[in-house]
């Protein structure tokens, strides 16, 4: 008879690590290590310095339900429930999009431009869990906000984050088809975008584990541009004289989303890389705005 094997961290650690890469994920190693962390409720070197360490039988089996959904593709934020954005743990769902790394440039980006105007009324337009909207007011305690999704699901992990990371009295929520359901004669100094701008024909070739994000948060209609022509044709009613536009952008969609831009009256234009290289937003206003220098030197 053979002794039953002692599953000890590094043990189960190198077996998931082989399983996930079978599944070709593409962070096996990183992701058991994470998955391990949370059922221990540890950080990553506690792991390290206890590798001999068995696990017992009830962490075990939470770890290998983990697992399990992991292999099949599930985000890892969904199975960890929340997502760091910025400062703060964000709580995700399946109801949003889990926010990525791409977005914080936005948000820093905005939160600067935003510094030139008093006390900035923002509109963050599709605003999933929140991220952007949470983060800006966070950064800018003058500023108070209204957040839009066509979700209620959404909106309402947003309505928790607002409220856990202290911002809720200064956020409302509306849910709205973009403007539609916004108060008559409201008006916004700040209006940011994440919208769904993958085009449709390109879904399917997504990852694995972005097509388990809402379709509703990624589909940007036959050119991924459908969201900024409503948004930008809807602007200049809901944006002050001295306010700016913020968008995020998918790849290749830079030139067309300026040209929307200066097409709807916002002369004043900037495009902007992320970190890879990609062009990621944009930025826009009229000719005239106090901050135009501001705004232009955010090109590169
Ligand atoms: N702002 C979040 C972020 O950056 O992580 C989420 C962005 S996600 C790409 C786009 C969001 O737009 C989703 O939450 C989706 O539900 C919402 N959305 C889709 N269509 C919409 C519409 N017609 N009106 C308002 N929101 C919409
Ligand atoms: N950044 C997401 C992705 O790469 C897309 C989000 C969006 O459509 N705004 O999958």
């Amino acid at each position: 008879m053979t002794a039953k094997p002692i599953w000890t961290i590094a043990r189960v650690l190198d077996w998931t690590k082989q399983y996930f890469a079978d599944k070709g994920l593409e962070n096996p190693r990183l992701d058991a290590e994470i998955l391990l962390c949370s059922v221990l409720n540890c950080q990553r070197i506690t792991l390290y310095v206890h590798f001999d360490q068995p696990l017992e039988e009830h962490e075990l089996a939470q770890y290998r339900g983990y697992v399990a959904r992991r292999a099949a593709q599930e985000p890892l934020a969904y199975i960890l429930g929340s997502r760091a954005f910025m400062k703060y743990d964000f709580k995700v769902t399946p109801d949003v999009l889990v926010p990525r790394p791409e977005t914080e440039l936005l948000v820093e980006c905005a939160a600067k431009l935003a510094g030139n105007i008093e006390k900035p009324e923002l509109l963050d337009i599709g605003t999933g869990s929140g991220a952007i909207i949470v983060s800006l007011l966070d950064m800018l305690p003058n500023a108070s906000g209204t957040a839009v999704d066509v979700s209620p699901g959404a909106l309402k992990v947003a309505q928790q984050n607002a409220e856990s990371i202290g911002v809720a009295q200064r956020l409302k929520f509306v849910r709205s088809d973009l403007y539609a359901n916004l108060l008559q004669g409201a008006k916004f100094d700040v209006i940011i975008s994440n919208p769904p701008y993958i085009p449709s024909a390109d879904i399917g070739t997504l990852a694995a584990d972005v097509k388990r994000e809402p379709r509703l948060a990624l589909d940007g209609g036959a050119d991924g541009l459908d969201f900024y022509r409503r948004i930008i044709a809807g602007a200049p009613k809901y944006l002050n004289d001295n306010g700016f536009m913020a968008f995020e952008i998918g790849i290749h969609q830079g030139a067309s989303v300026a040209d929307l831009c200066r097409q709807a009256g916002f002369g004043v234009v900037a495009v902007r890389h992320d970190y890879a290289g990609i062009e990621r937003m944009v930025f826009a206003a009229k000719e005239g705005i106090t901050y135009a220098d501001a705004l232009l030197e955010l090109a590169d």
